[in-house]
């Protein structure tokens, strides 16, 4: 869906050009929207459109090409014009349900996913590990089947153990769109990292994207950098050692192993590593997830790695600083940094809503 595209039918203004991708690749529900069978044009694009999505989930975004994630990156700008309407809403995932699965905790993606499912018109059903037959002992596959048997279209799971949301889609037809699993991937956090760069700095290719803190422990920087790579960006790791993942910068492991993690640049030294950098991005420590003995002390790797306006001057003059949150304000970040003119951290929030409904949008029509 080139931005071109979503001008090609224009219903009642600027602001519901989105519309007519939708309406044209909906047929009747095209009418909900447009109030009018959309034009061959819109039509032809759509169609055109839908051969550069292939997805049925949406696990990774190690299998995804650059035109896919630019894909992607177009779908949400169309969302974000969805969502600036007076009344955000379009029937494109009518008749559509989506379940969001969650068994960790979480406030922004959770939320977002179900804003987005209802603004497109999907059924939303929140289930969580607890209040559900989970906690009952019954098993993800169960649980999967259960939801997919009640009539659940696109599932939603955030999981604290590394690969669930793919034995979920080994045992289901239903969509899996992975909000989280363990230390392994974020995707939709990734997809809205990106975002948010792309909006903000024009193409990210060439450009020098600095990633400070606990790396080891974040499904947030694999992503990222797997997105990052693809787009053509820099990425440049600063942490403490033992923050570090294994095998960094090897790109196949064995062959029964899966691939490790793309080419990047280590540099433990901080100043070093946010010199002239385009985006600086921090991330939380994950004390729930390390074992102890990682850290000297919280208030030395303050010292050493957190993210002050003296550090942040280091990068260039129109870098962002990004944190995909909750934020440690003191530990990882100072709050006078989080709340600079540079910092696009509630952008990213914001964007996640969009991020999410292109994702459910693009998923939904194949669902
Ligand atoms: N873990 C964060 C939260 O709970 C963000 C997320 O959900 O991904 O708010
Ligand atoms: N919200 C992100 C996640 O769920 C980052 C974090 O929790 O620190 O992975």
């Amino acid at each position: 869906m080139a931005r071109d595209d979503l001008q090609t039918a224009p219903v009642n203004g600027a602001a519901r050009s989105s519309g007519a991708v939708i309406a044209a690749e909906h047929g009747t529900r095209s009418s909900a929207i447009a109030g009018a069978e959309p034009g061959a044009g819109a039509r032809g694009a759509a169609q055109a459109a839908a051969g550069r999505w292939l997805h049925h989930h949406v696990l990774d975004l190690d299998d995804f090409s650059r035109d896919e994630i630019e894909y992607v990156l177009e779908t949400t700008d169309a969302m974000r014009e969805v969502l600036a309407r007076d009344v955000p809403r379009v029937p494109a995932l009518r008749g559509t349900t989506v379940a969001t699965l969650f068994y960790e905790a979480s406030t922004r993606t959770r939320a977002s996913f179900e804003l987005a499912g209802k603004v497109l018109g999907a059924d939303v059903i929140n289930v969580s590990a607890s209040g559900s037959s989970v906690e009952k002992g019954e098993s993800l596959v169960d649980t999967v089947r259960t939801l997919r048997a009640i009539g659940v279209n696109i599932l939603v799971m955030r999981h604290k153990s590394s690969g669930a949301p793919y034995l979920a889609a080994a045992h289901t037809d239903a969509a899996v769109l992975n909000g989280g699993d363990g230390w392994h991937a974020h995707p939709t956090q990734a997809l809205l990292d990106l975002y948010t760069m792309q909006s903000r700095l024009g193409s990210l290719r060439g450009r020098r994207v600095a990633i400070v803190g606990d790396i080891a422990h974040s499904r947030v920087a694999r992503s990222d950098i797997w997105g990052l790579s693809v787009m053509g960006a820099e990425v440049v790791l600063c942490a403490p050692p033992t923050l570090l993942p294994a095998g960094l910068g090897r790109r196949v492991q064995t062959e029964q192993e899966e691939v490790a993690l793309p080419g990047v640049t280590i540099e433990p030294q901080i100043e070093r590593a946010l010199r002239g950098a385009d985006v600086v991005m921090t991330l939380r420590l994950q004390h729930e997830r390390m074992h102890s003995g990682l850290l000297p002390s919280l208030r030395e790797y303050s010292r050493r790695y957190g993210i002050t306006s003296e550090r942040v001057a280091l990068a260039a003059p129109h870098a962002l600083v990004m944190h995909p949150g909750p934020m440690n304000e003191g530990v990882e970040i100072a709050p006078d940094v989080a709340r600079s003119v540079q910092s696009v951290i509630e952008e990213q929030v914001t964007n996640g809503v969009a991020v999410r409904m292109a994702l459910l949008y693009l998923i939904g029509r194949g669902a």
